[in-house]
């Protein structure tokens, strides 16, 4: 696969890989959070597919199921659902992420499943508890839930799932994640090597294609970096968090006025890929332990101070002139966290810029002055 072909993955839901998967007769299974254990899908021969919305213009037919106070994201998912954009798919893993991703499980079950064309009555749904608090008994929860997972994978597509696998597979996604990690350290220099755009295409492709093709090309890329030319005219830089960024021309806005986003803390971005899977132990347990213990998303009620710390380091290890905060309307995990980091940033006078949007970028205008004015405050 060629980088080319690879960085172009972000703009559509299918992709050249995906056709090839199918032609192989290969299964796809889709999640909607990245608290879904790929490594469990990959060890049984399925390629995880991330659920995005970039391609929906619009809710209308989603609107007939789900009411418009939803999140826009998830309802424009389900929007190219009904129009058959993910007809590619085998099945679908939904979790208790947010009160809005979870009805994808219901609607799917009472309103796709077997009512659409392309999405058969042996379409393979599962879903997963995942507690809001850590603890030892959460972790246990979790354990259990994992590994139902698990035994449900092998039952619905007649496969076997060994340690082995389990154990390859989590070399296979470490390996994903340190290569990323190590892309994200040439995006923090004084001279980045790529810019925020860049580097949420990347991350978005890795999502969408097979980790063992998206490890080639993640690898011949950073040494691509090493002899690049840094990124010296921008005007600040920023990083960027809150809820689900899958549309990199949200990122473009900023960096076309000239801010640089040198760092971020988004679920397609560095919470995806910072945290590695242990290769020791029990491959159940181990996996758990990653998932559980993640960099969190906000959905963990009692782990916001390990996130602020977190997102203090970040900015800087990147140098961090300032902070974007945005809410896709109805996101109220991404609301309160953003709300909290707005009051904590300015204690330690970090500029932060809280906005509420829609999953539609639309009004790209409204997003550009708000964004210039906030440039200007920090220079
Ligand atoms: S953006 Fe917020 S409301 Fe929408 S799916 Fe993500 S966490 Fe849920």
């Amino acid at each position: 696969m060629s980088f080319e072909s690879f960085i172009k993955v972000n703009k559509t839901i299918s992709n050249s890989y995906v056709e090839e998967w199918k032609k192989q007769g290969k299964k796809i299974v889709g999640y909607y959070c990245s608290y879904i254990p790929e490594e469990i899908l990959v060890s049984g021969g399925i390629l995880p597919f991330r659920m995005r919305s970039v391609e929906a213009e619009g809710t209308s037919r989603a609107d007939t199921i789900l009411s418009r106070f939803n999140c826009s994201f998830v309802r424009a998912s389900l929007d190219l659902a009904m129009q058959g954009k993910y007809n590619f798919l085998d099945g679908l893993v939904v979790m208790n992420s947010c009160d809005h991703a979870r009805r994808m499980y219901d609607i799917w079950k009472y309103k796709i499943i077997g009512k659409l064309e392309g999405i058969e009555e042996n379409f393979g749904l599962f879903f997963i508890s995942l507690p809001h608090i850590i603890t030892e008994r959460g972790y246990n929860w979790l354990l259990e839930e994992f590994t139902f997972f698990k035994e449900n994978l092998e039952k619905t597509y007649n496969i076997t799932i060994s340690e082995e696998n389990l154990k390859t597979a989590i070399k296979t996604l470490n390996e994903n994640r340190k290569l990323l990690k190590e892309i994200h350290k040439f995006r923090i220099l004084d001279k980045p090597k790529l810019n925020g755009v860049e580097a949420l295409k990347l991350n978005i492709a890795t999502t969408a294609t097979p980790k063992e093709i998206s490890n080639q090309v993640l690898s011949s890329y950073l040494q691509s970096l090493k002899d690049r030319e840094g990124i010296s005219d921008y005007r600040a830089r920023l990083l960027i968090t809150g809820s689900l960024i899958d549309d990199p021309t949200f990122l473009k806005i900023i960096e076309d006025v000239g801010g640089l986003v040198v760092s971020d803390l988004l679920c397609f971005g560095v919470r995806n890929f910072w945290d590695l899977t242990p290769e020791t132990g029990d491959p159940l347990e181990s996996i758990t332990k990653r998932y559980y213990e993640k960099i969190s998303c906000p959905r963990m009620m009692d782990d916001h101070d390990r996130r602020f710390k977190f997102l203090q380091e970040l900015i800087k290890e990147a140098k961090v002139d300032g902070v974007i905060g945005t809410r896709i309307e109805f996101c109220d995990l991404n609301g309160c966290e953003c709300m909290l980091y707005e009051h904590e940033l300015e204690d330690l006078n970090i500029p932060m810029l809280s906005l509420d949007r829609d999953y539609f970028v639309g009004d790209k205008g409204r997003f550009k002055t708000r964004f210039e004015a906030f440039i200007e405050q920090i220079e």
